[in-house]
Order: C-alpha cells, then structure tokens, then sequence
C-alpha cells in the first residue's frame, strides 16, 4: 500500500451495517456522533460522501410487537417503521455540524435498469452538489424478495459505481479479510492489502461476520461488493467500525484490508462505454456539437441533426458527424420519439415540446466515450 489512500480520494461511499447503527434495537447516537465528526472532517476538505446504512429493520422491530420477524412482510413492516428513526438518528448526529442529509432509498431496480440508474445518478449528483450527506438504504418495505440485494454491502458497491467513487468503505466488526475465519483458527492471517483480486479469496472469506444475526452481509457478501467495485475501478476498504474514529481510523496504523485495482473509475468507466454495450441507435450532430464534444461538454439537442434506430432513454448510442463518421458513444438521456422532436432545439424551448422539464442534455458528458469505437 502506499500512500494514505482515505485522504486521497474524492468521491467516498461509506457503508455502516446494523450492528454499528442500533444497539438492542435502538439508535447507537454516541458512535453515530463520532461517525458523523469524521465524515465533516472529509467534507471539510473538499472531499464527498455517500452513506449507505443499514438499521432499519434493527430500529423498526421492536415497534410491531411481533417478537421475532419470521415472515418477509414483517421485516418489511419493521423496515417501514424502522426508516424514519434510522433517517432521524442520523440527521440529529449531523445536527451540531448544521449539515443536511438526505434520504434516498433504492431497490436493484435503479442499479440495474440503466434508465432509471441515470435518474438516481442525477439525483445523488444534485445532493453531492448541495453539500448534503445523502444516506441510502435499500428501499425494504417494497423490494420483493427475488428483487431485492438483502445485504447492504453489494448495494453500496453498485452505488459507488453509479456515482462514480473512487473509495468505498465497508465498516464492519472485522478488520478485514482472514486467510481463514480468525474466530476459529488461530492461524488466520490477516490481509492487508489485494491487488490482484483471484478467485482464491472468494475460498478465505468462508465464515459470515460474529453479527450475522443484526445484519446480513458477511464477509462474501463484502468481498462480492469489493469485486464490483474492481471492475469500477474503485478501491474498497473493509475495517472495523467501532472505534472512535471510524474513518480517520483509516489512515492511520489500525487494521484493514485494501483492495486497489489496477484502474481508475474514469478508465474504467470508458472501457465499460465502450467495450461493453451495443449500441441501440445513432445520433447525428453537427460541427458545432462535435467540437463542443471534444472539449468535454455534453451533447445538446441543439446539435443533434437526426436521429436512427429506435430505442429508449438510457440506450447506448453512437455519436457521427453529418458524414457519418462515428466520433464516439454514449448513454442517451431520451428516447427516439423525444429525440425526434426536440432535435435542433434550444433548451429552453424543450420543455413546452415535451410537456415535461427533462435533462438539460441528451447525451451527459459522464456518459459519453470518444475515439474509435470498435
Ligand atoms: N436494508 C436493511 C436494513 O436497513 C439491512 C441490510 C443489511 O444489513 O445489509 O435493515
């Protein structure tokens, strides 16, 4: 490892699981207190961060007096309850910082479905750009069981990846990845850095975290979220939460494990525009539009010429000059039909055409690769 790789980053997603969130199935206000100190200490210094935790359905449960929650309803129920007190617990830790936080509660729905992933996208974007602490969860009480991530550690890496982080925090009761699980053989060897992510790690981290019972990721469940957080080209640390600085912990001498790919989330980003979606359409744009590309804007319907295929928002797309030479891909925040209409438009004359105030650009300049796509 080399170099102090929490002070480093720009873009963080911090994950806190139930057992760090709630005590006896109340709010743990003193850690979330020493929680909140460290991640003002980030923002401090320029630097942003999403929360995800967990706790809701730890904090909701003891109010539906069913003793232990058997059927998924229940917990469902528990979540329901259980949110706002979560969401209340935090924005009182964050109360003497006068700092706002957010809720955003996602199912696998917009992590998935590319359409619905730019809108989440926007909007953690906008509470980023407002200095907000957004704190996500996975939204429980609607998330069908077949539909839904259950572990908030693989939820966390799919947000870091959406929002393009380039360090993502799992805090935990382990201070890392065990050649073997530690709480049963005195051997286990602590790992304190990976940078070459083989399948054999996947064979260590058999044995699920001493919380098991509060929350549900164990350690496969983090190394499966380090493993998408690689092909994000982000870097994860797993540590212990429950200190007194839980984050700061990190760039001192404490305990933890590195996972470092060997990518950034920009490289990786385009290897993944590029290589990996087949394009549904073409846009054609003029000059104008083209050298506005090169310099890094976003492509606006005021350069668009044309357009062909049929696909819907969040399709890839080619990019071509009026000679039909590709200048390069992205991910279209309309459709076709939208597209049709709106095509040489300013702006702001795009809303009374399409009845509804949509994003400013067609194509995002986050999602457009340029080059010689193959
Ligand atoms: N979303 C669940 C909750 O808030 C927790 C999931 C997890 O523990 O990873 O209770």
């Amino acid at each position: 490892m080399t170099g102090d790789y929490l002070a480093d980053s720009k873009r963080l997603v911090v994950k806190i699981g139930s057992a760090l969130v709630a005590n006896d199935d109340k709010p743990r206000h003193a850690w979330l207190e020493l929680l909140a100190k460290d991640i003002e200490t980030c923002l401090q210094r320029g630097q942003e961060i999403v929360l995800v935790s967990s706790g809701a359905v730890a904090l909701g449960r003891r109010h539906l007096g069913t003793g232990s929650l058997k059927k998924l309803e229940e917990k469902q129920a528990a979540a329901a309850v259980g949110q706002p007190l979560l969401m209340a617990a935090l924005s009182d830790a964050f109360a003497s910082h006068k700092r706002g936080v957010a809720q955003v509660l996602l199912t696998i729905d917009e992590t998935e479905n590319r359409r619905r992933w730019l809108n989440a996208r926007a909007t953690l974007d906008a509470l980023l750009a407002a200095k907000m602490v957004p704190v996500i969860n996975e939204n429980d009480s609607v998330a069908t069981d077949e539909l839904r991530y259950g572990d908030n550690d693989r939820l966390a890496a799919r947000v870091a990846q959406m929002v393009g982080a380039d360090l993502l925090i799992l805090l935990s009761d382990i201070d890392g990845l065990y050649s073997s699980d530690p709480r049963r053989d005195p051997d286990a060897r602590h790992i304190p850095f990976i940078d070459d992510l083989s399948a054999d790690y996947d064979q260590m981290a058999g044995g699920r975290n001493a919380t098991a019972g509060v929350g549900s990721g164990g350690m496969v469940t983090k190394l499966a979220a380090a493993r998408i957080a690689w092909t994000a080209g982000c870097r994860t640390a797993i540590t212990i939460g429950d200190r007194d600085h839980p984050l700061m912990a990190l760039s001192g001498a404490e305990k933890a494990t590195w996972i470092v790919p060997p990518t950034t989330p920009e490289t990786a980003r385009q290897a993944w525009l590029s290589g990996h979606l087949s394009p549904e359409g073409k846009l054609i744009i003029d000059a104008g539009a083209a050298s506005a590309l090169q310099s890094g804007a976003s492509l606006l319907a005021v350069g668009v010429i044309d357009v062909e295929g049929q696909f819907e928002r969040g399709a890839a797309v080619e990019i071509c000059r009026a000679d039909g030479q590709v200048i390069g891909k992205g991910l279209t925040a309309y459709g076709t039909a939208d597209i049709q209409s709106i095509a040489g438009l300013q702006s702001d004359a795009m809303a009374n055409i399409l009845g509804y105030r949509g994003r400013p650009a067609i194509v995002h300049r986050d999602d457009i690769v340029l080059g010689n796509i193959a």
